[in-house]
């Protein structure tokens, strides 16, 4: 049995009174932040590292995924995901042709991605605190208060009308006792960029050798777009998973030139690659863990193994990969990326089932497309979307919090929504939710939902065809 030790009750300053409180600044919290100033919230976001973007910038995950547009080519996610991406290619840190359902995916500058997200928070007028750790919550009876932070100026209180919990592992509904689900081995990795590639080399060595081109792995991808995407558009992405078939990979492998794995550190032949012309870099994300994120012995003996692991998995790519001669590592993530962790369980689960159907919700704050499974491998994206719906947002047991990184909203299996365009999505109805339902006085769980579409609405968020706003009375 663990040792336990009792703390001292202790008396500690109030450091802010705010009508919506975010934890958490990755896309989610970002998201969350600005939408809720952007309703006249006063707000205050709180990030234990010392930039914003969350596993989008402290893990290097510089690729946001499209679930934008459907198969049919409709755009159907814009809102603050959108409004990113083009401040993004306006300073050429992503592609300015990336309105397109045939890009997989939108990499992006990282540093730029940065300092886009500060101006956003600071255009909204968020007070923003960095290096500061949410360390506990504050509750009366079953409703939350605020939280508790530690910091370099020690520990202090932050009292708020509503919380939004965009910590990815829904560390405020944990702590405030709502119901979560916790089911590990959870799924990791530790991302790292590289400089003085020569992409233009490696994309010939594709179109040289079609047979090692993985078109149905990850999303599908013909040869011929992959080499138009980087041609045409200065975008390059190698399917996450498409180095275990490459034969190139696989022979160094078999003769002991590289490994498969070691220790915690599993999948090293993955090879999952993105970047933008423009930015320089290439991510390389090539292994995985499947441990316990939550049990920080263990995850920190993972971090440490894989920092170690970087240097061989640079090697094998400067020694067999085309292109990556004069390769150098420009640099890890700060972070493990980790996919998801624990998640809550609102008493209601978005499935895989109403994401393939393309269900509908009242309560629907964004729509999204989803990817269909290839027969030959791969997913697809078929022409319809699917709502995503409030509820799943609201941890059982707790008043004024909301859950908002889709990597810990009650849904089934878990993760089901935990790309980047998601989040951000969730993001943004989560701030406008907690913003109404300080404005009107209401719990987050009894917030006017219609007034909350209407707000998502006007901040320019999708949240059906005009048929489907006539039928929810918001046309
Ligand atoms: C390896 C990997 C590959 C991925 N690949 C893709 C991809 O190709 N395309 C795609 O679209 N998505 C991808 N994703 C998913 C996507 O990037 C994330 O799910 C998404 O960015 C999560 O955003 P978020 O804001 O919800 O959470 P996070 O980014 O996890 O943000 C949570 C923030 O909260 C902070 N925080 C946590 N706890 C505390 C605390 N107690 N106090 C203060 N601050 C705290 C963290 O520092 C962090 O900044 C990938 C994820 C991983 C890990």
């Amino acid at each position: 049995m663990t040792k336990m030790i009792t703390e001292p009750e202790r008396t500690i300053p109030v450091l802010g009174e705010v009508d919506v409180l975010v934890a958490g600044a990755g896309v989610a919290g970002v998201a969350a932040a600005v939408a809720a100033a952007r309703v006249g919230a006063k707000t205050m976001l709180v990030e234990r590292m010392g930039f914003l973007g969350g596993v989008a910038a402290a893990a290097l995950m510089t690729s946001t995924t499209n679930f934008m547009f459907t198969g049919d080519g409709r755009q159907v996610v814009k809102g603050i995901a959108e409004e990113v991406l083009d401040k993004l290619a306006e300073r050429g840190a992503t592609s300015p042709d990336w309105r397109t359902r045939a890009l997989p995916q939108f990499p992006f500058d990282q540093e730029a991605f940065r300092v886009v997200l500060i101006e956003m928070i600071q255009d909204a007028g968020v007070e923003t605190l960095v290096e500061t750790w949410i360390s506990d919550v504050i509750k009366e009876g079953n409703v939350l208060k605020g939280v508790v932070i530690e910091s370099k100026s020690g520990r202090q209180a932050i009292l708020s009308k509503v919380c939004v919990d965009a910590t990815g592992d829904a560390d405020l509904a944990a702590r405030a006792g709502a119901p979560c689900r916790d089911t590990p081995p959870d799924s990791g990795s530790l991302l790292f960029q590289m400089r003085n590639v020569d992409l233009d080399k490696t994309v010939a060595y594709f179109e040289e050798h079609p047979e090692e081109w993985q078109q149905y792995c990850d999303r599908v991808t013909p040869l011929e777009d992959f080499i138009a995407n980087w041609r045409e558009r200065g975008i390059f992405h190698l399917p996450h998973g498409g180095g275990r078939n490459m034969r190139l990979v696989q022979d160094a492998i078999a003769r002991g030139e590289y490994i498969r794995e070691k220790g915690l550190c599993k999948d090293l032949d993955v090879f999952g690659m993105f970047a933008y012309r423009e930015s320089g870099a290439v991510l390389i994300n090539s292994c995985n863990f499947r441990i316990d994120h939550l049990d920080i012995r263990t995850h920190s003996q993972a971090e440490l193994e894989a920092r170690r692991l970087v240097p061989l998995t640079a090697e094998f790519l400067r020694t067999h990969m085309p292109g990556f001669e004069n390769a150098i590592v420009s640099e890890t993530a700060p972070m493990v990326g980790v996919r998801y962790t624990r998640w809550i369980d609102a008493g209601f689960d978005l499935t895989a089932q109403h994401v393939s159907e393309g269900a509908r919700f009242d309560d629907v704050i964004g729509v999204e497309t989803a990817f269909a499974d290839h027969p030959k491998g791969g997913v697809l994206h078929p022409p319809r979307t699917h709502d995503i719906p409030y509820r799943i947002m609201l941890p059982q047991n707790v008043e004024n919090l909301i859950v908002a990184s889709g990597k810990s909203v009650s849904t089934n299996p878990r993760g089901l929504i935990r790309g980047q365009v998601s989040c951000y999505v969730l993001g943004q109805a989560g701030g406008v939710a907690a913003a109404v339902a300080a404005r009107n006085g209401t719990t987050a769980r009894d917030v006017n939902i219609r007034e909350v579409q209407r707000e998502l609405l006007r901040q320019n968020v999708c949240l059906g065809e005009p048929d489907r706003l006539a039928q929810l009375g918001l046309a």
